[in-house]
């Protein structure tokens, strides 16, 4: 058994078969053989073993007539290696006393003698590690051949272990069979790790290097509220994860009851709880957890797996779709946030620093067409029902003009062409960059309503990568200076009698909700799981309580005091909710 720590992004527990995808994300199906069967499977292994020699020999005198003998090398190392008295006997034993599946002996022997190279530290015969590789994944092949499962297209249920996945790939995953998913690399606040939370799915990314100690078919505990994954569990560890499971689940049926009950505190100030969506689909769990609205609808994930820009009309029906659903519900729709780690859309040249590139308001602000399309079809479903309309990543007036005149562009033809809309639909923008919190004394004058965006505004406040794990430390909401610019923008809204929201990652961890109520603000958006929790918060607190816990913690100093200190608040008045 080997505990590995990383960074929780999505909660919940998992228990399952690990699946690795790798380059060719294949499955190894089964672990044991019957006893009865062994013989065949070894014969299985000896064949898959004798034709991969064959490939690697035709490989070899291809390229040693085409390169090079020297070229030509490379395969006869391999071809040595894959023959290797030791190595077959050893995969033999395995399938022979062990009754391990050939997929499962090879997987485990190969995998050893990488590590074995890999841990030699020496340049050269680490890269080795790589051959290894590459001969585990041809016997797989021909071990599997049609028998193959691919992550495309599960069967049974799997723990998917990856180097990295895209928000697409992750968007993409079978939610009926991914139970959890675990990623080397990636930060606390990239997009993967917002798709696995509207997925619902324990997640943990940026654990670091780790797969060439895992085979593919080993048994793995994804604990997504602490961030740790355990390789081959022992039947203490897997019974004591299922007990806490359970007592998630009966947790879950408690808050339910929360659904139809306002988000209120105790002194009776009522909150406005809204939901986040990627998708159209996810405004039934936003329903089905009370939510009174929807706070932030990331439009840009409308280009997932489309192979061409979406038509007004695609923008049209999926909007259509959420503002219908929520009745006289609002529906903040965001204009696309297109470009860093986001879907689609290739930039025209490789950006140096995407995040800093062309994205957001900015690229809208580019493509013209592209924006407007979009307005329009937002403007249209303004007739279905509440809607508003909000512009991500805005810095400076001047986008905001700019944004504003494109929207009454689109105005006018849907005049002209005589399509119903909302004339005085409420325009809003996020605040995600210091720049806007420097100039909000402007922007509020020209804005219906602004919703923070912590995601983008920790990571321009403290120059950190929300999606790096190198830097992922450092990637603190709570961080003070984070602090004192959410502080700023909720005075400066409340001045201004501007309504403002949360709905960065912040607002859907319960253990700032208190901090935040202190800070004066009154309107959340979170992702719909994270709904019951938060209003099981609201539900059991004081504004004045609230206010003393934020008058604390804004005199502290590092991300961890003020970490330690809104825990141990929480824990005074819902203890069940700490993880
Ligand atoms: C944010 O930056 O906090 C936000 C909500 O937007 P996104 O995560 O989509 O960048
Ligand atoms: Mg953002």
């Amino acid at each position: 058994m080997q505990t590995l720590q990383g960074i929780a992004v999505s909660p919940g527990v998992a228990i399952g078969e690990a699946l690795i995808v790798g380059n060719e994300g294949f499955r190894i199906p089964r672990r044991l053989v019957v006893r009865d069967a062994v013989d065949e499977e070894l014969q299985r292994f000896r064949s898959a073993s004798a034709v991969v020699a064959a490939e690697i020999e035709h490989n070899r005198d291809t390229i040693s007539s085409q390169i090079g003998e020297q070229y030509g090398a490379i395969f006869a190392a391999h071809l040595m290696m894959l023959q290797d008295p030791g190595l077959q006997r050893q995969v033999e034993q395995l399938i022979r006393e062990q009754n391990y599946s050939p997929e499962y002996a090879v997987s485990q022997t190969l995998r050893r003698y990488a590590q074995v190279f890999q841990q030699l530290g020496n340049g050269n015969l680490a890269e080795r590690a790589h051959d290894i590789f590459d001969i585990e994944r041809a016997l797989l092949r021909q071990l599997l051949g049609a028998r193959r499962e691919e992550l495309s297209n599960l069967k049974s249920p799997v723990l998917v272990l990856a180097h990295s996945l895209s928000p697409t790939e992750t968007a993409l995953l079978d939610r009926q069979f991914v139970l959890g998913f675990v990623t080397e690399i990636g930060g606390a606040g990239g997009h993967t790790a917002i798709v696995a939370k509207a997925l619902e799915i324990p997640a943990i990314v940026g654990v670091g290097s780790f797969l060439e100690q895992v085979s593919g078919g080993d048994s793995v505990i994804v604990d997504g509220d602490h961030g740790r994954v355990i390789l081959q569990p022992d039947e203490a560890t897997i019974d004591r994860y299922q007990k806490g499971a359970e007592d998630h689940r009966s947790l879950e049926v408690q808050l339910r009851g929360l659904r139809n009950l306002p988000a209120e505190t105790t002194d009776g100030e009522r909150l406005l709880l809204q939901a986040n969506i990627e998708f159209p689909r996810e405004v039934q769990s936003a329903l089905a957890r009370g939510a009174d609205g929807i706070g932030l609808y990331r439009t840009e994930f409308l280009y997932l797996g489309l192979e061409q820009e979406p038509s007004e009309l695609d923008h049209f029906q999926a909007y259509a779709e959420v503002v219908r659903a929520m009745g006289d519900r609002r529906v903040t729709i965001r204009t696309l946030d297109l470009g860093a780690d986001k879907m689609g859309r290739q930039p025209q040249q490789e950006e140096r620093n995407p995040d800093l590139g062309l994205r957001a308001i900015r690229l809208s602000l580019r493509n013209l067409p592209l924006f407007r399309t979009q307005l329009r079809a937002v403007l249209r479903a303004s007739a279905l029902g509440p809607v508003q309309v909000m512009f991500p990543l805005i810095t400076t007036l001047q986008e905001l003009r700019q944004a504003k005149m494109v929207l009454a562009d689109a105005m006018e033809d849907l005049e002209e062409s005589g399509e119903p809309f909302e004339r005085q639909i409420p325009v809003g923008i996020m605040v995600e960059t210091p720049a806007t919190v420097m100039m909000l004394d402007q922007l509020l004058k020209e804005v219906d309503f602004i919703s923070i965006g912590t995601n983008d505004l920790v990571q321009y406040t403290l120059a950190v990568d929300r999606g790096n794990s190198e830097v992922a430390e450092r990637y603190q909401a709570s961080d003070p200076a984070v602090l004192r610019l959410i502080d700023l923008t909720i005075r400066a809204a409340a001045a201004a009698r501007v309504p403002v929201s949360v709905c960065g990652q912040m607002s859907g961890e319960v253990s700032y909700t208190m901090l935040l109520l202190g800070l004066g603000l009154r309107g959340f958006s979170v992702p719909p799981s994270a709904i019951p929790e938060i209003k099981r918060v609201c539900r059991s607190v004081s504004i004045p309580q609230c206010e003393v816990v934020a008058r604390r913690a804004m005199q502290l100093y590092t991300a961890r005091e003020v970490d330690n200190y809104v825990r141990e608040e929480l824990r005074k008045v819902a203890p069940e909710l700490l993880r």
